[in-house]
């Protein structure tokens, strides 16, 4: 069980303080945005603005009337969705896949079955709008301020279970971490890789829960624009279309994700597990949301401009990451860009005192700037969210989200890289000067 690193009494403070805020502001700021959604056109200044020129609503009014309020409806369709995924989740096959070794160094395996898990979601719920006549096409758009509060429920509910869990009955004790701020491992976590039965909790909540949801939730509010107009516009389709490309991406190579940092380093608290279930599906789906009220027509030349934006952010995104997967799988014996793939030793110590030795990639991608993945997507989320026009800003929440915490996400890297690796990470920043964007930063 380690303590947090890199921090002393003030800094842990300082993040206790942050985690508390971010606590409370977090699912506040959601409903506020499913406010501005509902009664303002998504206007996001427009709740904020009825307060401040007084036009008949109070603070106290806004907190009070602008909630979404608790529904059957809402706690049955999120209920059945969480109980249905977890079923599917164990239920279908799935080669094993092996994330990466943790710091007491155990090797986590998991079953891989999300691409079939999100087919099987999506013709199942074709069936049950089309055939069965179960439920409307509309069922997500029809009752999202009830969803949302059942969402923010279970989200909560997993937080505490998860608390108590690595409390009392954690999966692995010796990959635990305790901040020594209750507040702190709440909101972050304590457990790396928690299951319960067969469940990894984290790639169940992530995967099937969250980025499961991402696709249902977009289909919906494209039908939303199909009732209301009686055809789908193009910057709809294009946002369906270049989001989905993004969900069966994250399915197709969910061995890759076991490795990426969400998994491998973050741990399950209420961060990710409300993350998952309210950030996620809410959130990442506001432009959808945005075109079911606001259609917008894109002219042929900008709907290619888009589609070129998206492509090369695509292409960076995905060859970047499959290099740096390729590369490690092969323990270094891997061509890049028609040339032997050059690389830095590099060595970490485990909690359990063994020595591992790994290699820092210097060719391809990782050879221009430490994180060019991550520029190819703020590329590919800027392209969704100029298909949304100019009229408001909410569309460009997730672009402008993605970078803050990308570029938040590689000062976080670095520091853990350089503890890790110390004079390889050292040696690699020497080598590979660029942060995200080569020549600029
Ligand atoms: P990276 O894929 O950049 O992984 C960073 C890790 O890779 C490091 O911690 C280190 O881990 C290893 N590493 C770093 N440099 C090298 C190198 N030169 N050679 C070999 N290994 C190296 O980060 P993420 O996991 O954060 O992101 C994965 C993808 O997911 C990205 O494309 C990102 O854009 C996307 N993403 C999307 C989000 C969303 O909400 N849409 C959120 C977060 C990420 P190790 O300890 O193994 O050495």
């Amino acid at each position: 069980m380690a303590a947090e690193p890199g921090g002393g009494r003030g800094r842990g403070v300082g993040r206790a303080l942050a985690c508390a805020v971010l606590l409370v502001a977090s699912p506040l700021f959601v409903a506020y945005v499913w406010l501005c959604c509902e009664e303002y056109g998504c206007a996001i200044s427009g709740p904020l603005l009825d307060v401040a020129l007084g036009r008949g609503r109070s603070p106290g009014r806004l907190l009070l009337d602008g909630l979404p309020r608790p529904t059957l409806a809402g706690f049955t369709v999120f209920g059945v969705w969480y109980a249905s995924q977890a079923a599917l989740a164990i239920a279908l096959p799935g080669r094993i896949g092996y994330g990466a070794i943790t710091p007491a160094g155990h090797r986590p395996a998991y079953r891989l079955n999300g691409l079939l898990a999100w087919l099987v979601t999506h013709v199942l719920l074709g069936l049950a709008v089309f055939r069965w006549r179960l439920f409307p096409s509309t069922i997500v758009a029809d009752h999202s301020g009830g969803l949302l509060v059942a969402a923010n429920a279970a989200g909560l509910l997993v937080a505490v279970l998860a608390y108590w869990k690595a409390r009392r009955f954690p999966s692995r004790p010796a990959d635990r971490r305790w901040s020594g701020y209750a507040v702190s491992d709440f909101f972050m976590g304590v457990e790396l890789h928690p299951r319960i039965g067969p469940l990894d909790l984290k790639l169940f909540h992530i995967g099937r829960v969250g980025m499961m949801a991402w696709t249902a939730v977009n289909a919906s509010f494209a039908a939303r624009q199909f009732q209301e107009l009686g055809y789908v516009t193009s910057s709809m389709i294009l946002v369906n279309l270049l989001q989905l490309v993004y969900v069966l991406d994250f399915f197709a190579r969910e061995d890759w994700y076991l490795r990426t940092i969400d998994m491998h380093h973050d741990r399950f608290g209420f961060y990710l597990a409300w993350g998952s279930m309210v950030w996620i599906p809410f959130m990442y789906t506001l432009q959808a949301a945005y075109l079911a009220r606001h259609p917008v027509r894109l002219s042929p030349a900008a709907t290619v401009g888009i589609l070129v934006l998206a492509g090369a952010g695509y292409a960076v995104f995905l060859s970047a990451n499959r290099q740096r997967d390729r590369f490690r799988r092969s323990d270094g014996a891997v061509r890049i860009w028609r040339r032997e793939a050059t690389s830095i030793p590099a060595r970490y110590v485990t909690a359990d005192g063994a020595i591992h030795h790994t290699r820092l990639l210097t060719s391809g991608w990782w050879g221009f700037a430490r994180h060019a993945n991550y520029a190819g997507d703020i590329m590919m989320a800027t392209a969704v969210s100029l298909a949304c026009g100019f009229a408001h800003a909410l569309p460009y929440f997730y672009a402008v989200y993605l970078t803050a915490l990308l570029v938040h996400r590689i000062y976080r890297d670095d520091r853990r890289c350089r503890e890790k690796y110390g004079a390889a990470w050292e040696a690699y920043c020497a080598a590979v000067p660029y942060r995200m964007v080569p020549g600029v930063w």
